[in-house]
């Protein structure tokens, strides 16, 4: 642990507000003097006297300076929890839990009393919640069943400047909610840049510009470009590592996602084992999405006396998450991005440069408290020819989730939502088609009861339908445990590199009948529910017991929702009522099969191929229905299930007619209906 055990008297402040403290724990004289050593501390009362006079600001800061853990906490100090609770939204769930144990500790309570955060599928709040650090998605959620806010008293919009596209949205909706609402505090919080944009979009609002303290980095370009920018990573890193001086700081490297990361943390285990006690020690810390909450905190751990860290890190750590100690900064310069093609329907992370801005942020997070370095693992004119910016979410992904949210928000003229930035007019036609294919909208536009009801799952809006169509096949039970491991978004069969083998051997036995991978999960989820959800039983299956336990918890929560949409829980173990509710979902996603053993989609007569893991990957059925495409070597179709083309007549007869089925030219597809509702 961190902090040792040792009790100090809270501030008059604290005592006066947080009266029903049960359980003060283990904060720190050190923690309290490191609130006042932040760069925000010196501008408190000022900043406390402009929110005052300003309903809606703009708070801008370099990263690390103190907003988001002191900014809630000040206007706790301040009493703006009398009417009502503090929201501070993150782009980043690993942010929100990360910053909300953080600020908990900092006040001496318990997470989850006082200060709690929200995450989906997971709230970790309760009835005297006063602070509460919440995804961006989170509170767009809430506002479905509370459209004014009400129990909130400020709402802090913070990472403004990462353009998400669930705070994309959020801004819409609370400027709105400000003005009906003139006793709400709405504060826009970035790191950087953008900030007059922020200000003119909010009607002229103030900025509050909290001045930083920085230190020189010194930046190093490589002369030539790098082939293999992780290995030159890990080189890199084990080059500064070996001269470690006496007080010497911390490395950061940033890499653009988990399997990168898992690679070079293995790659620096067998390199500094191979140079033994030669070196000093080397503490390998890991930090992305999906890390396990219970290592996460890992990162802030104080490197001890003749050690050094070294924290490997996605994009969490350029703005979002700052760790104290780091004084060299490895940057490779790439990380993943998100784009979407509304014709072809396919949504890709792809390993891209950085922007400029990017590039600087990650150079500023060394020299905080002393001279930096940052080593780029790129040259001087590859980073003269990067983009100032990247381009926000909202222009570079699919929004069928957001339409139906904003639908059920009662935003019937959404091609006219006040958006900072409009999206694609297509990406929106898209959407409303999807939507409308779905049985989610009316031709008009207007969200129909099925809708109403699929807006209750914070799920894709095709695992939705599937469960809400669940409901007339008796088999909700059962697809929420479908949805419940496909919403995971990673696989849960286990594949060791060295036992391929007794893994494809382990994986077959779920593959019962051989309809489908969606079966094949669903098998997998209630033979562990068989065994008491016995881990031992996981290592003996070949299956990523962590993942379990995660599909777990969200099938709880969607268990939980069931009920709010107004669906029995019901089960059934047959398979065609089951792969009837699926095909109910995913009817667009359509394939057929060529000779030669291709498919092509109905929907946009794409070539695509079953994807090699999958449960049909040996013996092709002529129809499929498929999960998502992912595109690596070929255009992949990933969870794959057969069905029969009267099904599509069945459960869509405004899309398909069996006639039709058979040619992918002639579908029937409502796409003027889509777009009339535009106007
Ligand atoms: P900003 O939002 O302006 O970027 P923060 O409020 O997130 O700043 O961070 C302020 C300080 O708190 C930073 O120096 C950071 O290192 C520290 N900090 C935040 N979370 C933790 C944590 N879990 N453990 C230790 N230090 C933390
Ligand atoms: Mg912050």
């Amino acid at each position: 642990e961190e902090d040792p055990i040792k009790f100090i008297k809270a501030t008059e402040v604290e005592q006066g507000l947080l009266s029903s403290i049960s359980e003060v724990n283990t904060t720190s004289e050190r923690l309290a003097d490191d609130r006042k050593s932040l760069p925000i501390y010196q501008y408190k009362e000022k900043l406390l006297e402009v929110v005052k006079d300003n309903q809606v600001l703009i708070i801008v800061g370099e990263t690390g300076s103190g907003k988001t853990t002191q900014i809630p906490q000040y206007l706790l100090e301040a009493r703006y929890t009398r009417r009502g609770k503090i929201a501070c939204t993150q782009p980043r769930r690993v942010a929100a839990m990360s910053i909300a144990a953080r600020v908990a500790r900092q006040m001496g309570v318990k997470l989850g009393h006082e200060v709690g955060y929200s995450i989906r599928f997971e709230d970790r709040t309760s009835d005297r919640t006063v602070l509460k650090y919440m995804t961006d998605g989170m509170l767009l959620r809430e506002l479905q069943s509370e459209p004014d806010l009400a129990s909130y008293s400020v709402v802090m919009v913070d990472e403004a400047h990462e353009r998400s596209v669930s705070t994309d949205i959020l801004f819409g909706l609370v400027k709105d909610i400000a003005m009906a609402r003139p006793d709400l505090k709405l504060l826009i919080s970035s790191a950087t840049s953008d900030t007059e944009k922020f200000s003119e979009y909010f009607d002229s609002a103030n900025i509050f510009t909290i001045p930083g303290r920085r230190y020189h980095v010194d930046i190093h370009y490589t002369e030539t470009q790098v082939a293999d920018y992780l290995a030159a990573a890990v080189d890199t890193a084990l080059q500064i590592h070996v001269k470690l001086q006496p007080g010497d700081g911390d490395i950061l490297v940033f890499l653009p996602g988990q399997d990168d990361i898992e690679n070079a943390e293995e790659m620096l285990r067998l390199k500094t084992r191979g140079l033994g006690t030669k070196i000093p020690e080397l503490i390998i810390c890991p930090i992305y999405a999906n890390l396990p909450t219970e290592l996460q905190a890992k990162i802030f751990i104080p490197t001890p006396q003749g050690a050094r860290k070294v924290v490997l890190a996605t994009n969490i750590a350029e703005t979002s998450l700052t760790i104290n100690g780091i004084k060299y900064i490895i940057d490779p310069g790439y990380c993943k991005t998100k784009t979407y093609q509304p014709r072809t329907g396919m949504e890709t992370l792809k390993v891209t440069p950085v922007s400029k801005a990017s590039a600087t942020q990650r150079a500023g997070r060394s020299g905080r408290t002393g001279p930096g370095e940052c080593y780029r693992l790129y040259t001087r004119d590859i980073y003269n020819s990067m983009d100032e910016n990247v381009e926000p979410e909202i222009k570079r992904t699919n929004l069928a989730n957001v339409v139906l949210t904003l639908k059920s928000l009662g935003i019937e003229d959404i091609k006219n939502f006040d958006f900072m930035d409009p999206p694609p007019g297509e990406t929106l036609t898209k959407a409303l088609e999807l939507l409308i294919a779905l049985g989610a909208l009316d031709e008009p536009g207007k969200l129909t009861k099925v809708g109403r009801r699929m807006a209750e799952f914070p799920l894709d809006p095709m695992l939705s339908k599937m469960i809400v169509a669940s409901d007339e096949y008796k088999c909700s039970s059962e697809l929420i445990s479908i949805a419940a491991i496909l919403s995971l978004g990673n696989s849960v069969f286990y594949r060791p590199k060295d036992k391929r083998k007794d893994a494809a051997t382990a994986r077959e036995r779920f593959y019962m009948g051989n309809v489908g991978d969606h079966i094949a999960l669903l098998n997998v989820y209630n033979s562990w529910k068989e065994t008491d959800f016995s881990t031992q039983w996981c290592y003996e299956n070949y299956i990523q017991v962590r993942s379990m336990k995660q599909a777990r918890k969200v099938r709880e929560q969607l268990e939980g929702l069931l009920k709010m949409a107004e669906i029995e829980v019901t089960s059934n173990a047959n398979d065609l009522d089951i792969r009837m509710a699926i095909v109910s979902g995913c009817f667009r996603h359509t394939a057929r099969l060529q000779k030669g053993g291709s498919y092509q989609t109905v929907e946009s007569c794409r070539t695509v191929y079953i994807h090699p893991s999958s449960v049909l990957a040996q013996a092709p059925p002529r129809w499929v229905v498929y999960h998502e495409l992912v595109e690596t070597s070929r255009e992949y179709m990933r969870q794959v299930t057969e069905l029969k083309p009267e099904w599509l007549e069945k459960v869509a007869p405004h899309y398909y007619k069996l006639e039709d089925t058979e040619d992918c030219s002639s579908k029937k597809m409502p796409r003027a209906v889509g777009r009339a509702c535009l106007n």
